[in-house]
Order: structure tokens, then sequence, then C-alpha cells
């Protein structure tokens, strides 16, 4: 996969893309990101990129010019041509950015992502460039940048031979709906807290259930709204039916009290 991210601040990337998993893809060959100042195609003697905006009122507005020019030269089309990859805006008025989308967005071949910054983007490039527009939250950052950082990260763990282990994101959190069971590792005590004994049991088929179960239970409490669309098996739907009548999950890190 190659990903293209256009933006006035190319430094931000510098460490969240050198490091781990990151880092690891683009050595082994599963990804290259190539990321570009859009200041460098700002036309004029001053690469000027954003001005007042019309109406009046605070902040400044990006300007239309650098950025379709900095998008076109790089995806080597004319102006109007269809784009060869789709081409996303980071936006806090996009569609929100989930497992779901992380998922598609991994199966393209080439991305391309388009930090705002100021009080965004002149709308022509909404309207006339931009095939997507995704927001990470219900919040507003300063740019676009911190977004795309999260957008290629999601996206990159699930390329193929980007983890280790090829399975550790079938049960992540998210992946089928539910949050993921609770972790631990040595020492199997610590500070008199011990780690449930089912853990160190090596029995493999009641490990799986705990797994299960907790993960259920831990969905249940923490984002029950998760489970309406979850794919669950007759014995899940069991579970969480004696969860109504008694709650407490007997050796449960999780708690109902906040
Ligand atoms: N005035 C804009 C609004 O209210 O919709 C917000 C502009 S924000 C200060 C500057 C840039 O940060 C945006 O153009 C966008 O690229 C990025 N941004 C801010 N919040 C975001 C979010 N939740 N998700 C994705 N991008 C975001």
């Amino acid at each position: 996969m190659h990903i293209d991210i256009f933006t006035l601040f190319p430094s931000m990337f510098v460490g969240p893309f050198g490091e781990s998993i990151v880092k690891r893809a683009q050595e082994a060959n599963l990804a290259s990101i190539a990321i570009h100042d859009i200041r460098d195609w700002a036309p004029g003697k001053h690469h000027q990129c954003d001005d007042t905006p019309y109406g009046g009122g605070g902040g400044m507005v990006m300007k239309p010019e650098p950025v379709f020019y900095a998008v076109e030269a790089v995806l080597g089309m004319g102006p109007g041509d269809p784009p060869p990859c789709p081409i996303i805006l980071l936006t806090p008025q996009g569609e929100r950015f989930t497992q779901q989308t992380a998922r598609e967005l991994s199966c393209h071949e080439r991305l391309a992502l388009v930090c705002g910054r100021y009080e965004g983007i002149d709308e022509r490039v909404r309207e006339h460039l931009i095939a997507r527009e995704i927001s990470i939250g219900d919040y507003v950052l300063s740019g676009g940048e911190p977004a795309a950082i999260v957008v290629v990260d999601a996206v990159i763990r699930l390329l193929p031979g980007a983890l280790g282990d090829p399975s550790a994101t079938f049960d992540d959190s998210h992946a089928s709906g539910l949050l993921e069971y609770p972790h631990y590792t040595r020492p199997a005590a610590f500070r008199g807290w011990a780690v449930p004994e089912i853990l160190l049991s090596g029995h493999h088929a009641n490990l799986s259930r705990w797994r299960r179960e907790a993960s259920l239970y831990r969905t249940w409490l923490r984002r029950p709204d998760l489970l309406q669309a979850a794919n669950l098996s007759e014995a899940d739907r069991a579970f969480l039916r004696r969860l109504e009548t008694d709650p407490v999950r007997e050796g449960s890190p999780d708690r109902q009290d906040p």
C-alpha cells in the first residue's frame, strides 16, 4: 500500500511514522508513506497557503490552488481527471472513523490524505477534489495531521504481515464488534493481586471460553450499544441472558460500579 499525505506541517509525521509497527511495515515494504508539503505548490514568491475568509469572521482559510496543484501533481492527474485512488479529507465534519473504516481502507493499494488547518480548507477542495471525508471523533483538533496519523496507524496494522502474529487483530476491540478481554503477563502475583487462575491452567478450551465471556462481559458493562450489531452465538446470547439476572461475574477484574 502507498499513502500520500498532504500537509502544511510535514515534520509532524517524523516521530509517529518512524517508530514501531508503522516503521517496520515501511522497512518490510508492506507500506510506503510520502509526506508532501502543500506549500511547495503554492504560487507566488511568498508561497501563501492561507487567506482571510470571504464574508469576514476570525481565522484563516487554506487557499484552494496549492491543494489542487499538490494533489494533482503527486497523483499525476490533470484538472478534473478521475483520481487513481480515494482522496480523503480529514475533517470533524466527516463520517466517523471506525475499525470497519480502517479495514475498508486497508484493502486499497493507494490512498491520499489531505490535512486541513486553520478554519479549514476552501470549500471548493471538498466539492471538486475530495472523495471521502473522515473524522476521528466529535472534537476539534488544530489540524488534520494527528487525525491522519491515527488513520494511517489503524490501517497499516491491518496489512497482512504488519504484525508479528497475524491473528493478533482478530480479538482486538471492535474487530468483531466486542471489546477485547483483559490481558495479563508475568508475574503471576504482584502486590497480592493474582492473575486469574484459569490463565495459568493451560486448559485451552476453558481459556478460550473464559476469554469469550470476559469479552462479552466487558462489552455488556462498558459498551452495551455494541452488542446490537455484534456477531453472537447462541452460547453468547445465553451468557448475556444470565447476566441480566446475575450481573456479578466471579473472578472478573471488571466491576459494575465505576
Ligand atoms: N472550523 C472547522 C469546523 O468547525 O469544522 C474546524 C477546523 S480545525 C481547527 C482545522 C483542521 O483540523 C480541519 O480542517 C481538519 O483537517 C482537522 N480536524 C479537526 N478536527 C478533526 C477531527 N475530529 N477529525 C479529523 N480532522 C480534524
